[in-house]
């Protein structure tokens, strides 16, 4: 990806000490099962999933952002009060996230991360939530061990495609349908309608977004 980049820097982003950093900023989790509660989050740029309802296509080119040292975004989160830290993009397993999750847990943080599951697991985490994407559906070995499926929903037939990719799941995985936010007047009472006849789901919001914080 990064062509023009010179052989310490790709080693350096091959070995995880480097990251491209979109952004880091302390806020609440807004989405899924920890939704409410404080979280650091670090947003990795890069992704090549292509979702057509992305917020954050900023991310999907990686050279757009600085390639910052891990030891850099660990000292800035270890002078942070916070005791959860959330992964995110991007695609961040796009990059070699161990060197950055071990640490972070060497420092008795929870280490959370959100994916499409498109790319191979790599790292430490306390938390997997998996956000399957139908361009790039997940790789079969990440829904073993995910914690929590998060199926956003576009249309109506996006609920056909959740039930079906409940396939390959841990038992006690846990079950979000999330309304993508530029369709939620229209498709959130079909979500509801559904969530009321199959009781294993739970609608996620983005609460975030309604308390006008990033
Ligand atoms: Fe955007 Fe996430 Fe889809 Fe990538 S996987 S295009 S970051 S919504």
């Amino acid at each position: 990806i990064f062509v023009d980049m010179d052989d310490d820097n790709r080693l350096a982003l091959e070995k995880g000490e480097l990251l491209p950093l979109m952004e880091a900023f302390h806020s609440l989790q807004g989405e899924g099962f920890h939704s409410g509660k404080s979280a650091y989050f670090l947003r990795i740029g890069g992704c090549d999933v292509g979702c057509h309802w992305c917020d954050v296509k900023e991310s999907w080119d990686p050279m757009k952002h600085p390639l910052v040292s891990t030891e850099k975004i660990i000292r800035d989160i270890s002078n942070s009060n916070i005791d959860t830290v959330v992964i995110t993009g991007g695609e961040p397993l796009m990059w070699n996230l161990s060197y950055l999750t071990k640490s972070l847990r060497n420092l008795r943080l929870k280490v959370h991360l959100e994916t499409s599951g498109a790319y191979p697991l790599n790292g430490d985490f306390d938390w997997i939530c998996l956000s399957p994407k139908k361009q790039q559906p997940p790789l079969p070995e990440i829904k073993k061990i995910t914690n929590e499926l998060k199926v956003i929903v576009n249309a109506r037939n996006d609920l056909i495609w959740a039930e079906k990719q409940k396939i390959g799941l841990a038992e006690k995985c846990k079950l979000y349908l999330q309304p993508e936010w530029s369709k939620k007047d229209e498709i959130l009472p079909v979500i509801i309608e559904f969530v009321k006849n199959n009781s294993d789901w739970t609608i996620s919001l983005q609460a975030h977004k309604y308390m006008n914080i990033p």
